[in-house]
Formats: C-alpha cells, structure tokens, sequence
C-alpha cells in the first residue's frame, strides 16, 4: 500500500488486510489501542451517519487529533477544489484525511495528485469503493465464527450504483470466500467489467439464498438513478427483492443479514428481519470503530 493510503480493497497487501481484521477483532474484544499523536482530518461532502461518527470515535479512542470538515459549509461552495481543500489542510497540520465525496474515482485521482506526505482514506467516493465498510463486514463476520473459504456470501439489491457491494466483493475474493452470489433487478445489475464479472447471478432471491451462509443486503441508492435506471416501485421491490422472515428460511438456518446502513424498512427488508435474531446489522455499526481503529493503527504506525 502506499504510505498511509488506503483508495481501494486492491491496494494493500493481503498481510495487511488480515492484520486489520484481526486487530479489529481484537480490539473488539479488549486489546489495547496503540496510542497516537497525528492530526487527521473528516472530510465529507455526502451525508453520513455511521462513516463519519464511527472515523471520529476510533480516532478519539486512539487519541488522535480530529478535525472535522463538512464539505457543504467549506469554501467548496466558492469555487475551491476538493485538491485545494485538502492542501490547505495539510498546510495547517492534518496528516491524514478521511474523505467521502460523490464524484466516482475522486480519490484514485487525488491520491495521484496529493503531497505523498498527506494520507488519504477513502470513506466512500460515488459509486466506487467503499474499503473501510468492506473490512468492517469482514471484521464483523470473522468476529462471529464465519470461515469464510467455506461460506456462500449472497449480495442481494441495488448492484449497480453500490460501492460497498464492488468493496465486499474484491475483499472476499481476496479472502478467498467459498462462494459470491449476486442477486437483483436487471436494472440494478453491475455494468460489466466493473468488478463483478465471472459471479454467478441469480434472477430471484428464494433460489440465491439456498444453502447461504450470509446474506448483505444493498440499500436502493435513488440518488444515484437517473432516468436511464426506470421508475423504481419501491412496494414492488420488496415484493421480489425484499429480505423477510419467509425469504430467510431458504437459507442456512445459522444464515447471517447484514446491511451497511442506512436501511429502509420494509424496502429492502422487513422490520422482524432488521430485528431478528439473524441480524448483524448493529454488530457492522459496534464493530466499525474498531475496524476504523485498526486502519488508523495499519496506517499512522
Ligand atoms: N453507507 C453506505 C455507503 O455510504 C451504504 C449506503 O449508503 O447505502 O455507501
């Protein structure tokens, strides 16, 4: 990986992925953190609920300094580049930036164009990657006992406009999972060559879940459709698409459900699903402080 970056699954070597997962696994379960003296910075210009809180608290629990940046009250709005802004903040101090932005690939780019002396996180960009969620799934499953070279992984909605889905799915192939099984609306498919190739696509979610051992599923990303993706009846998805209790039981009886936040109730799936015993949706949420924690550790050390 290059020093202090972390752009992409592809990037660090897989050494330093199973050192970030089971670092996560073990601060999750008491270890020490190492303690930190940098200055980074929580650069965001999408709305985030978990990314953000969960970058800012693994970084307090380390004691590293953190600034926060909303990128809709920063001088962006007068005309100043994403390059600029994050320049100016290195100018001042920050070593490190987490940054989220809805411009696909903005920090393959930027990390090109950066001083090598300032890390960069990417905490999601457009529909690209999403690599931190990506290590905290991973992180959140090897913490319940999933092996995964033996697992059957289904990801099942919006593929297309997903940066988690194109992050889980590089990570588990590195992984060396058993199985991937994708699943969704023809118009919500991945355009070919853009990471998913080669998994086998299943046309409805009863016969993807047969003998799954963990399920993710995708919120629909509305923000991200255009004309071109059709009218999407969000009654009739969860008709077809919807993850609920009887959907379940095609499963693996021990099958886990997990989605990346946010989710839609009663789009993607059902509220006794969300609650249900199966759900691993608040341990991803517990255990992305430490997978955060870990990734500081992996790259400030
Ligand atoms: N929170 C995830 C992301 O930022 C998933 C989502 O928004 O649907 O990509």
């Amino acid at each position: 990986m290059k020093a202090m970056r972390l752009i992409d699954i592809d990037g660090p070597s897989l050494d330093v992925i199973e050192t970030i997962v089971e670092r996560a696994v073990a601060l999750s379960k008491g270890s020490e953190p190492l303690a930190q003296t940098h200055t980074i910075a929580n650069v965001f210009f999408e709305p985030s609920t978990r990314t953000r809180v969960s970058f800012e608290m693994a970084a307090t629990r380390l004691g590293l300094r953190v600034i926060n940046l909303d990128g809709e009250r920063s001088s962006m709005t007068k005309g100043e580049s994403v390059l600029d802004t994050l320049a100016t903040l290195h100018a001042m101090g920050v070593e490190l930036a987490v940054l989220r932005h809805g411009h696909t690939g903005i920090c393959h780019e930027l990390s090109e164009q950066l001083p090598p002396s300032l890390g960069l996180i990417n905490a999601g960009d457009g529909c690209g990657h999403h690599p931190t969620q990506a290590l905290l799934d991973a992180a959140t499953l090897t913490a319940k006992g999933v092996r995964l070279s033996e697992a059957k992984v289904v990801i099942c909605g919006d593929l297309r406009h997903s940066r988690v889905a194109r992050s889980n799915v590089a990570l588990l192939k590195r992984l060396g999972v058993g199985e991937i099984g994708l699943a969704g609306p023809e118009a919500l498919m991945p355009a070919p060559g853009s990471g998913f190739d080669g998994l086998r696509h299943y046309d409805n979610l009863d016969a993807a879940l047969i003998d799954a051992d963990v399920v993710m599923m995708l919120r629909v990303q509305k923000e991200r459709m255009d004309e071109s993706d059709g009218g999407l009846d969000l009654a009739d998805y969860h008709l077809h698409w919807g993850l609920t209790t009887e959907r379940l039981a095609k499963a693996k009886p021990e099958c886990w459900v997990m989605h990346p936040g946010p989710m839609n109730r009663g789009v993607e799936l059902s509220a006794q699903v969300a609650d249900g015993p199966q759900s691993l949706i608040l341990d991803q949420v517990r255990m992305s402080v430490f997978t955060r924690m870990a990734i500081f550790e992996a790259l400030l050390s």
